[in-house]
């Protein structure tokens, strides 16, 4: 079993004051695979106080020198890759592979951030009189606190965490209770690769006590939150008591449109991909799938085909599954109930909907990844957040019904459009109320754009070169030269 510590003010704590710890639960066996402690308001404070009182120093010491922090963690993470991969896979259930690539891809974005930080540019600015000039600089904002879910548990606190660091904000991190084994152990390279005590720290706990906790700290500048649209609100609420800056990357409830014109092949392998990677359990997910309906019936037919597939399996035992378990029972009764409503308003299961069957699925919430159709939009499938592995796939008629259809819900996370043509294509990027599109791909969170929500998905931005200023103030000074 792996005890893992939080990490404040330079140091590793293994027992909080409350003394009360976390268990953490690998979801393929139901068993126990670690713990960490659960923070009292002690170590909050602490953890807060120390990223205050590092912060002057790291905001004055050059970009040139933090990046080379930077990359020196970026090594570390590296290095230890497969070691966090397979803490991940423990806890989330993801296979490895998919676990270890997360790892490898947090390496990067810090390498990423670490350039970014050279390239925080101000302004001069021509005023109205030639002796008086403005000058925009940008300073980093102080204290970040970066809450994360447990669905990419170290990619989604590595965007966080480099573009704060690199943008000279010192962080305190508070990780998910129901995977902080493996995000904690991100957080260490950051202490092995010689950052200054106090610049990163991270606390364990219930976010309703840890992370409001820190979040309504006076000494907190800025929130950088990834979760579910519902404890979003909650967060923009306690932002709101001290007009603190705040960053809400929240739920989806992600369409793909497939027209008549699209190469249905690509469509159909990277849709089932999308649908049902990570179990369903990503917040750009395929959610409901709209096909004109002269390739309706091809598509869903080779959409199931495609699913039938998937290998579904203990990503630890075999890497080279494609699907784990879901993350918890919780997660698991959610997906159950979105698929009873269906079929109660009248849907049908054209693959999946149950556990899948075999001695090695007796234990752990596993989940066949399921198809459904005959949906409307009446179902909570097609237009709530499932996080899970069920689909909706209905017909359109054309571009302004799909459009209307799409935009349809609270959400505007993402949407994918297959189309060979240009014309289409622009219509209906243009007309889709949502933060990333991928058109003829499925893969739209990239290091190097901005990724950022509409609507009830939230807003700001993290990735891309957007990403750094959401931890940067602008400050405007005014010179008056000799006249
Ligand atoms: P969650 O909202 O339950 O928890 C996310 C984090 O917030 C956890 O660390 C949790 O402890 C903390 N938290 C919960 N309530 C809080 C409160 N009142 N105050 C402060 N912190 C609080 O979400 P989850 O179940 O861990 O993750 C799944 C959700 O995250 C889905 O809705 C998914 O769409 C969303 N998500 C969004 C993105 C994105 O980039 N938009 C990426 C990944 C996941």
């Amino acid at each position: 079993m792996q005890a893992q510590g939080m990490i404040v003010n330079g140091k590793m704590v293994n027992q909080s004051e409350g003394g009360k710890h976390i268990e953490v639960i690998n979801p393929a066996t139901e068993e126990v695979v670690g713990r960490v402690p659960v923070a009292s308001e002690k170590e909050v404070d602490e953890a807060v106080q120390a990223a205050h009182r590092a912060f002057e120093k790291w905001a004055n010491l050059s970009p040139f020198e933090r990046a080379r922090l930077l990359y020196k963690a970026a090594s570390l993470v590296e290095e230890r890759a497969d070691q966090i991969g397979q803490i991940l896979t423990a806890e989330e259930g993801k296979p490895l592979k998919e676990a270890i690539s997360e790892v490898k891809g947090s390496a990067e974005v810090l390498r990423y951030f670490a350039e970014g930080g050279k390239r925080v540019f101000g302004e001069i600015i021509p005023l109205d009189k030639t002796y008086l000039q403005s000058v925009a600089i940008r300073q980093p904002l102080g204290v970040v606190v970066a809450i994360t879910p447990w669905n990419y548990p170290v990619q989604l606190l590595a965007w966080k965490v480099a573009a704060t660091l690199a943008a000279g904000c010192t962080v305190v991190a508070k990780p998910p209770s129901e995977t902080p084994l493996s995000p904690l152990k991100f957080l260490e390279c950051f202490l092995d690769a010689g950052f200054p005590e106090g610049v990163v720290n991270g606390v364990t706990g219930a976010g309703s006590v840890v992370g409001k906790g820190l979040i309504l700290h006076p000494l907190a500048r800025k929130v950088s939150f990834t979760g579910s649209t519902e404890a979003g609100k909650k967060v923009m609420e306690y932002c709101a008591q001290g007009v603190k800056r705040v960053t809400l990357e929240l739920g989806g409830q992600c369409p793909l449109i497939v027209c008549a014109d699209a190469d249905l092949e690509k469509a159909v392998k990277s849709g089932v991909r999308r649908s049902f990677r990570n179990m369903g359990q990503v917040c750009n997910s395929i959610n409901r799938i709209y096909v004109e309906r002269s390739i309706y019936e091809a598509f869903v037919e080779q959409f199931v085909a495609e699913t039938k597939q998937l290998r579904i399996g203990n990503g630890l035992v075999d890497p080279d599954v494609d699907l784990g378990p879901m993350v918890s029972l919780e997660a698991l009764e959610k997906v159950r109930e979105h698929i009873h409503d269906a079929l109660q308003k009248g849907a049908k299961v054209l693959h999946g909907g149950q556990r899948p069957e075999g001695r090695e699925y007796e234990k752990g919430y596993f989940f066949q990844p399921t198809v459904v159709v005959d949906v409307n939009h009446e179902m909570l499938i097609m237009k709530e957040e499932t996080f899970g592995p069920a689909v909706g796939i209905m017909p359109f008629d054309d571009i302004p019904q799909v459009i209307s259809w799409a935009n349809g819900t609270r959400y505007g996370l993402a949407a994918y459009v297959y189309t060979s043509n240009l014309n289409k294509a622009q219509k209906i990027c243009v007309g889709l109320e949502c933060g990333n599109i991928g058109l003829n791909n499925v893969d739209v969170a990239t290091i190097y754009a901005p990724y950022t929500g509409w609507k009830e998905s939230g807003f700001g931005t993290d990735l891309g070169p957007e990403g750094i200023e959401s931890y940067l103030e602008v400050k405007h000074i005014k010179i008056e030269f000799e006249k």
